[in-house]
């Protein structure tokens, strides 16, 4: 089967599940020039293995409110594909959480751990629970409850989860306790956990830091520097907030922030302590709009940070966040640089706009994958029991970043996608993932 008729049964097979098929025709597109030149991989039916998780569980999670009423959540982990290691990837608890948004991510999390160069298989999890307006037990409470389904699936050389939306370092804790608990083992089974206990130093700064080093890399090879350059910043969570950071200690002026409310737009620039605030604002569950009365600037409500002019732009919060409209905008304001934070935050007609007139794009798979990286790093720490220094590690970071933007950029080249000197880092990166994770299927012959 060719991959055009791949992506014909996807869409009529899963057409329920939109985000999941956006993602899969994003990478079956791209890929065509390297699937093309490989036989093998029609021949062993590699794509349409690879868009079939290996399988799903899905769980009810049964826990009590602080008003002692029995509330009632659904559960799911996606083990999508193991060809390079452990399964591997976040936990999201939120209200828009499905089974389609789970399944794009963990397809979406094989390419991204393959770009790593560390073995990691892909997988994704989570629960619609809204941990918005919960009291502390009661995200306690859930977290317990939550593991006490997830154990029964996870071990650490077999899944690894970790955190994502809604799901922090407190709540990573409360799992990883009822795991210990429950199995009375004391492992590496979930990454993300507090320093001192089994955790990394720099998982915490990893995904918003490592994006940075990607748009360094990108700067350096248009022959740009970082220093004083205008960017929109997305989300107010832990990689909006760390991306900003590190922006702003490499000279870069960080203008906005936002989250599910609006966006805070201070055309001064934040600052390292405007960030602490933000930090200590968004742990206590505050209003951004606060920000105002203390340092200055205005409160957009309900609006996204995409119309203010800029050079470049981290879309840091959720999928979708970008639409086509947005981008006409950014392309009119002269925005130069999209590099994504999160996981799939442009639309497919966002993402065609913004490359059709050569604004530099960095896919999330590429960019965000410090994040996932370090979480491996955390795992090899957990396997022999010794910790690196936080030196140490942001070193490792800053290779894998630099080495993932590289092949990357080889890639485009290679398979002729670069034009003008304007590099395809989409093609590139999904090309480079999806070799790595193909080839690994044709060793195995028809296992896995
Ligand atoms: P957090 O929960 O820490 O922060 C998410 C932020 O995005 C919050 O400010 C939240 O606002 C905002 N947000 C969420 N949904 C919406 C929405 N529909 N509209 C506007 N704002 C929204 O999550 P993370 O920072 O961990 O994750 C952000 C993105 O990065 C996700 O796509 C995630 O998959 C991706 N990612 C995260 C990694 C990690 O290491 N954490 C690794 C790789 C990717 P509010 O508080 O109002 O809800």
């Amino acid at each position: 089967m060719s991959i055009s008729q791949a992506i014909e049964k996807i869409e009529a097979q899963y057409a329920h599940q939109p985000e999941f098929v956006q993602a899969v025709k994003e990478v079956a597109i791209t890929i065509k020039p390297l699937y093309d030149a490989h036989p093998e991989y029609e021949a062993l039916k590699i794509f349409e293995r690879l868009v079939e998780p290996d399988r799903i569980f899905n769980f009810r999670i049964n826990w009590e409110n602080d008003q002692g009423e029995v509330q009632v959540n659904r559960g799911w982990r996606v083990q999508f594909n193991n060809a390079l290691g452990p399964y591997k990837g976040g936990l999201r608890f939120h209200p828009t959480v499905t089974q389609s948004v789970l399944k794009f991510l963990g397809f979406e999390q094989i390419f991204k751990n393959a770009l790593t160069g560390l073995p990691i298989g892909g997988g994704k999890g989570g629960s619609d629970f809204d941990p918005k307006g919960k009291s502390e037990n009661e995200i306690r409470r859930f977290c317990y409850a939550f593991m006490r389904e997830l154990h029964h699936f996870i071990s650490k050389d077999m899944d690894v989860p970790a955190g994502d939306i809604g799901v922090g370092g407190r709540e990573v804790n409360y799992m990883f306790a009822m795991y210990k608990n429950l199995t009375r083992e004391s492992t590496g089974v979930i990454t993300g956990k507090g320093v001192g206990f089994g955790g990394s130093l720099m998982r915490t700064e990893a995904t918003g830091y490592g994006a940075v080093y990607f748009l360094e890399s990108m700067l350096v090879t248009q022959k740009e520097d970082i220093k004083g350059k205008k960017v929109l910043i997305s989300g107010a969570g832990n990689v909006s907030l760390h991306a900003a950071e590190k922006c702003i200690a490499l000279g870069a002026n960080v203008i906005t922030v936002s989250d599910s409310r609006g966006t805070l737009h201070d055309a001064s620039g934040f600052t390292q302590e405007k960030i602490d605030w933000l930090k200590a604002q968004k742990e206590q569950s505050k209003p951004l709009a606060e920000y105002v009365d203390i340092f200055g600037g205005e409160w957009l409500a309900k609006q996204k940070p995409w119309p203010i002019k800029a050079d470049i732009i981290i879309p840091s919060a959720t999928q979708n966040e970008v639409d086509e409209d947005d981008a006409k905008q950014l392309v009119e304001n002269g925005v130069k640089y999209v590099v994504e934070g999160a996981n799939m935050p442009l639309t497919a007609e966002a993402i065609n706009h913004i490359r059709l007139h050569q604004v530099h794009y960095a896919p999330g798979k590429a960019a965000n994958a410090g994040g996932v990286a370090v979480s491996a790093l955390e795992m090899s720490q957990n396997s022999v029991r010794q910790y690196d220094t936080f030196e140490q590690v942001d070193e490792r970071l800053k290779c894998i970043m630099k080495d993932i933007h590289d092949s990357a950029a080889e890639a485009s080249e290679q398979y002729g996608q670069t034009k003008n000197g304007y590099i395809d880092y989409m093609a590139g990166a999904n090309m480079v993932g999806f070799k790595r994770v193909a080839d690994a299927l044709v060793a195995y012959g028809i296992l896995n």
